[in-house]
């Protein structure tokens, strides 16, 4: 538990040339929503999905980190202690920037990932095909699918993100709408806060930030870092 949470999402990896969704009406790369991200996909459109992830994975491989990714990871990797890093994000970005893998957590997913739907391993696949990869569980025989928190699926690592909130003075919300987790709320459950996204959201309720930037995360990260250095210079 730290006293500076960071909590991005999508937006993040806009300008390393990973869509978001909502600026796109409800779309994720020509896809809608309700036929490869909702709960009951697997069941009612399971090979569109899996193509859907399949083409997410092959996607990212030669995407690169941009430099709101790296300024994070070199601010977490400064004051380890006294940052949390939490994602919506599936995409591996700040892992290729240089995050280890516990000093991340992937609220929704990571697209290198299976999970056995009989026993729940995960399997960390890279960027292959999940066909490619395996059939079934090794472990048990059950079905693979991607290890991505779906609309209306439950977020395990959401007991994460309470304990944070629960802890942190300065909430750090970079490239997220809104429409998936409340970051008004946790703007008014923390002492201080910051916002960056392109525009505003009507999902968010802007007034109850300390600090708001409207503009690409690149341009904004920053002031942002310099903001959190000094506020944690200042509380140690
Ligand atoms: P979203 O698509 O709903 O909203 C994107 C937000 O980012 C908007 O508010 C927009 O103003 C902002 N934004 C766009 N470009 C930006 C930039 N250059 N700099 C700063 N802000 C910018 O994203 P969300 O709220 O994260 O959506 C939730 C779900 O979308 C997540 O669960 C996530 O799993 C999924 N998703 C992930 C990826 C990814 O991993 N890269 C891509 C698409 C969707």
């Amino acid at each position: 538990m730290s006293k500076v949470l960071i909590l991005s999402g999508a937006g993040i990896s806009a300008e390393s040339g990973i869509s978001t969704f909502r600026d796109s009406d409800g779309l994720w790369e020509n896809h809608a929503i309700e036929d490869v991200c909702m709960a009951g996909c697997l069941d009612t459109n399971e090979e569109a999905t899996k193509k859907f992830y399949d083409a997410r994975r092959v996607d990212i491989k030669a995407k690169t980190p941009n430099y709101a990714h790296k300024l994070i990871v070199e601010l977490k990797q400064k004051y380890p202690n006294d940052i949390s890093v939490l994602t919506q994000n599936v995409d591996d970005l700040f892992e290729k920037a240089g995050i280890a893998d516990n000093e991340i957590v992937h609220l929704h997913g990571f697209l290198r990932e299976l999970r056995c739907r009989g026993c729940n391993k995960i399997f960390e696949i890279g960027y292959v095909n999940q066909d490619n990869y395996a059939k079934e569980c090794p472990s048990c025989k059950s079905k693979l699918r991607p290890n991505i928190v779906f609309f209306g699926e439950p977020a395990p690592k959401y007991e994460i993100l309470t304990q944070e909130l629960n802890k942190c003075e300065l909430i750090v919300i970079i490239g997220t709408s809104g429409n998936v987790l409340d970051v008004t709320y946790f703007a008014q459950l923390t002492g201080k806060s910051i916002l960056n996204n392109l525009e505003p959201s009507e999902a968010i309720d802007d007034s109850y930030f300390t600090k708001v930037y409207y503009a690409k995360a690149t341009e904004a990260i920053g002031e942002i870092v310099e903001y959190v250095e000094e506020f944690l210079e200042n509380t140690l």
